[in-house]
């Protein structure tokens, strides 16, 4: 199938184009069509999967195709995380580009005064409730002639204690509007939820639970204060060219991060306690390169969109096998190979059989203390493992530059290290 199965305006197509797309991704395929012919949809699909330009794209289209006064706001987009909405933000903008249509994300965190002035042009809204809800109360906000209404990460948004704040919202829209509702887990409380919102859909489901393919799944054991020279061994043996670190609290992702800082890598790190402009600073030059590695809390799980990601190291087991799905989704996104590696203790080991239940994937216990498994049904084949009992004067002789040895100088090819720099360096 091609993009020009789906008759696009032209101007839509050369956003396509300009964004490098060839195919539609599987959920593409699925959700645009029936998007496009007026359908309610509930689509169960993980981030990385392409959805994002599976709602996107018909809402141009339809924006393109319908009269409304001019600047009103015909979409609204309501997302659990800043990141994420800034995400979908800059989705409609690149696919968007050659269309004249606006769109503006509406956050916490940062000054009122450009998202109300944003407002009054854009025919998107990509919402976090929170914020919209206070703009809403504030009269700045018009939502009479939104006739499409996209709920995503509606699992997520859900955890985070947002549905009061969506009902209140939905209560403000006209009752004539398309629904989707994209949603990478669908538990009982969602379904019920999209029964009452979503009229007659059509569901889509690509991988609701099952890894992606081209993620591959790595389990170290290992024990909590040994978890840091285990890291340390990933970096110095596995080639990645960006790293994203998952760690269960704010003080121990900051921390690590300086750790890693003070070691020589190029480490930055992302956690609730900062400030918008913080999140976004380390977040961009994550993206851009600036930084090879960042270590995160769950904010991270969701919404960030960065192809360079090879690594994503499970620090710390996440609680739920959905916080697993959302993290290892970060990487090997649209098709492209990553690693998912986690650094599992004792207490994590019932954590582990769910994710091989829900995921259906086979975590082997090695003898030594090493686990690791494959994501797809075939046997379980061992990954090359971290030299972990390698002993110190050796390890130290692989990270360290043969010629700043001699000369008896600390390394400093180690600050902007990643896999290239370090053959570049050899
Ligand atoms: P999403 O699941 O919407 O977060 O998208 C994941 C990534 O896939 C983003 O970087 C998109 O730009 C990219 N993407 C979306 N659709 C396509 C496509 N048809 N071909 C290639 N990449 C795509």
């Amino acid at each position: 199938m091609t993009f020009s199965t789906f008759s696009f305006d032209r101007r839509i197509m050369a956003g396509i184009k300009s964004c490098g797309y060839a195919a539609p991704t599987p959920i593409q395929s699925q959700a645009i069509p029936l998007i496009l012919q007026g359908h309610d949809v509930m689509g169960l699909a993980q981030t990385g999967t392409g959805k994002t330009a599976a709602f996107a794209l018909p809402i141009l289209q339809h924006i393109l195709s319908t009269q409304a006064a001019q600047g009103a706001a015909r979409a609204l987009i309501l997302a659990p995380t800043r990141e994420l909405a800034l995400q979908i933000n800059a989705n409609f903008h690149s696919l968007g580009r050659k269309t004249g249509v606006r769109s503006c994300s509406v956050i916490g965190g940062v000054g009122m005064g450009p998202q109300i002035k944003a407002l009054r042009s854009s025919q998107v809204i990509v919402a976090c409730p929170g914020r919209l809800l206070g703009l809403m109360g504030q009269g700045v906000v018009n939502l009479k002639n939104i006739d499409t209404l996209v709920l995503d990460e509606a699992d997520r948004m859900l955890d985070m204690g947002f549905m009061p704040d969506i009902k209140r919202i939905i209560g403000k829209l006209p009752v004539k509007r398309q629904n989707m509702l994209f949603s990478a887990t669908m538990p009982n409380d969602i379904l019920a939820f999209a029964k009452r919102i979503l009229v007659d859909p059509k569901t889509v489901r690509i991988n609701a639970t099952s890894p992606v393919k081209s993620v591959k799944h790595v389990f170290y054991k290992t024990h909590a204060n040994a978890k840091g020279e285990v890291l340390e061994q990933l970096l110095s043996q596995d080639e990645y060219q960006n790293m994203l670190i998952f760690t269960r609290t704010k003080h121990k992702a900051k921390s690590l991060s300086r750790k890693l800082t003070n070691n020589g890598y190029n480490a930055t790190f992302l956690q609730g306690n900062m400030s918008q402009n913080q999140r976004e600073r380390a977040l961009n030059g994550f993206r851009q390169g600036r930084f090879t590695i960042m270590v995160a809390t769950d904010i991270a799980a969701r919404g960030i969109d960065c192809d360079r990601i090879t690594h994503v190291v499970n620090y710390d087991m996440p609680d739920t096998v959905e916080a697993y799905t959302h993290r290892i989704g970060r990487t090997g996104r649209a098709g492209r190979s990553g690693s998912a590696i986690s650094l599992v203790t004792r207490d994590d080991a019932s954590q582990v059989r769910a994710i091989e239940r829900v995921m259906q994937i086979t975590i082997e216990p090695q003898a030594a203390d090493v686990a690791e498994s494959r994501s797809d049904a075939r046997p379980a084949k061992r990954q090359s493992r971290p030299a972990k009992h390698q002993s110190r004067p050796a390890k130290r002789e692989a990270r360290t530059n043969p010629a700043a040895e001699k000369s008896g100088k600390p390394n400093r090819n180690r600050r902007n290290r990643s896999g290239r720099s370090r053959q570049a360096a050899a």
